[in-house]
């Protein structure tokens, strides 16, 4: 089977071309620590090796601008940035790196005083002055609160039309190199959202994730799911699978992008029916911002030692940092999120409290038992 590609405009990526029928782009992130030269340029070498056509790393403060410009002086990779609160550092990561991803949820927690179509022009006008490209990166977990109050209810609405209006500012600056994300955990709102962004907006080029997938295997049958649906119907022209791995491992997350696009091309689908109805653990595949490395083996310990709730309908999410931690976690029923020495453990958008990364183990049981009697009673 050949799909038809939706024919989206042609956003120019360092030397890779996304959209316009150019073959689907696979992307990853690197998980090492910016300010670690070496790390981060060993693990760039180790996804380029797998076949990433463009490598994202996490830049938050003035130290880790200069070790990306260290980093770009020793790799050819194209080179994607990911700012989350700091925007303004655009300025200064652009003249290293092809992309700049911002996300317009979180536009609003700095300089309040300032527009966000200002914010936006700011970001356009650095990506104008160092050939870059951007990527509008709406979330589920952290939209921008103006569009939760005008869609109440419908968070689905609300990234959609936080996307296209983030659209509508670009375009109004004369700036039409971008590429549009929606991503969420849930691959039914992945589908969702980027069906109806894609019928809204059809010459956007469309880079499709769902975030927080978790470990393997239930990480790749989340994406798949949601991949096989979209890429069927010509939808998306860059991907990124989103797991949990530890570093040595990080490849696989681009191994496992170019089966899914093989296997849609040749027709070959996955069935799952009952998967999705039980448990469901979702964790951040990490990045240079995750607070301790024991993250990776907590999401482990945390998959095992639930595995007896297996058949509850309860989600568990695990995130890695600050940066996301608090907004992702508000959603799962028990959420997760690493400090560098404590976790922070939460029902729904309520703090249980911060326990060593051992004592929380047992507090979290304590949680999850809890809901499971809450609701036999
Ligand atoms: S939650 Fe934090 S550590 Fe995990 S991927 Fe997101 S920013 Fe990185």
């Amino acid at each position: 089977m050949s799909t038809q590609r939706r024919p989206t405009r042609a956003v120019r990526i360092g030397n890779i071309q996304v959209g316009a029928g150019a073959p689907v782009a696979v992307q990853s992130m690197c998980a090492t620590k910016t300010r670690d030269i070496d790390a981060t340029v060993a693990q760039i070498a180790q996804l380029q090796r797998a076949g990433a056509a463009v490598i994202r790393i996490a830049v938050d403060n003035d130290k880790e601008v200069e070790a990306l410009a260290e980093i770009r002086r020793q790799t050819d990779a194209t080179l994607a940035v990911d700012l989350q609160e700091n925007y303004r550092l655009a300025a200064k990561v652009g003249p290293h790196v092809d992309k700049i991803r911002y996300n317009p949820g979180h536009l609003h927690h700095v300089e309040r005083d300032k527009s966000i179509a200002d914010k936006v022009a700011w970001i356009a006008a650095c990506a104008r002055d160092s050939d870059c490209a951007v990527r509008i990166g709406v979330n589920c977990g952290s939209v921008a609160p103006e569009f939760l109050e005008r869609h109440p209810g419908n968070q689905l609405e609300a990234i959609v039309q936080s996307a296209a209006h983030h659209c509508d500012l670009m375009e109004q600056l004369g700036f039409e190199r971008f590429v549009v994300s929606l991503k969420d955990s849930d691959p039914t709102k992945v589908v969702a959202a980027n069906t109806r962004f894609a019928e809204a907006r059809p010459q956007v080029p469309l880079h499709l994730g769902v975030t927080e997938a978790g470990m393997p295997p239930d990480g790749i049958i989340k994406t798949r799911l949601a991949f096989e649906k979209l890429l069927a119907q010509g939808i998306g022209d860059t991907i990124r699978v989103s797991l949990t791995l530890p570093n040595d491992r990080k490849h696989e997350e681009v191994e496992v992008g170019h089966q899914i696009l093989a296997d849609v091309e040749a027709g070959r689908f996955i069935s799952v029916p009952d998967f999705g109805k039980g448990l469901n653990i979702i964790s951040c595949p990490s990045c240079s911002r995750v607070e301790n490395e024991a993250f990776v083996d907590l999401a482990a310990n945390v998959r095992e030692l639930t595995a007896y709730a297996a058949k509850h309908r309860i989600t568990i999410a695990v995130m890695g940092c600050r940066v996301n931690g608090p907004g992702e976690t508000d959603d799962a029923d028990l959420g997760l999120w690493c400090g560098p020495s404590t976790v922070n453990l939460k029902r729904k958008d309520v703090k249980v409290g911060s326990y060593s990364y051992e004592e929380v183990l047992p507090r979290l049981r304590d949680e999850l038992d809890r809901i499971i009697e809450e609701r036999a009673a």
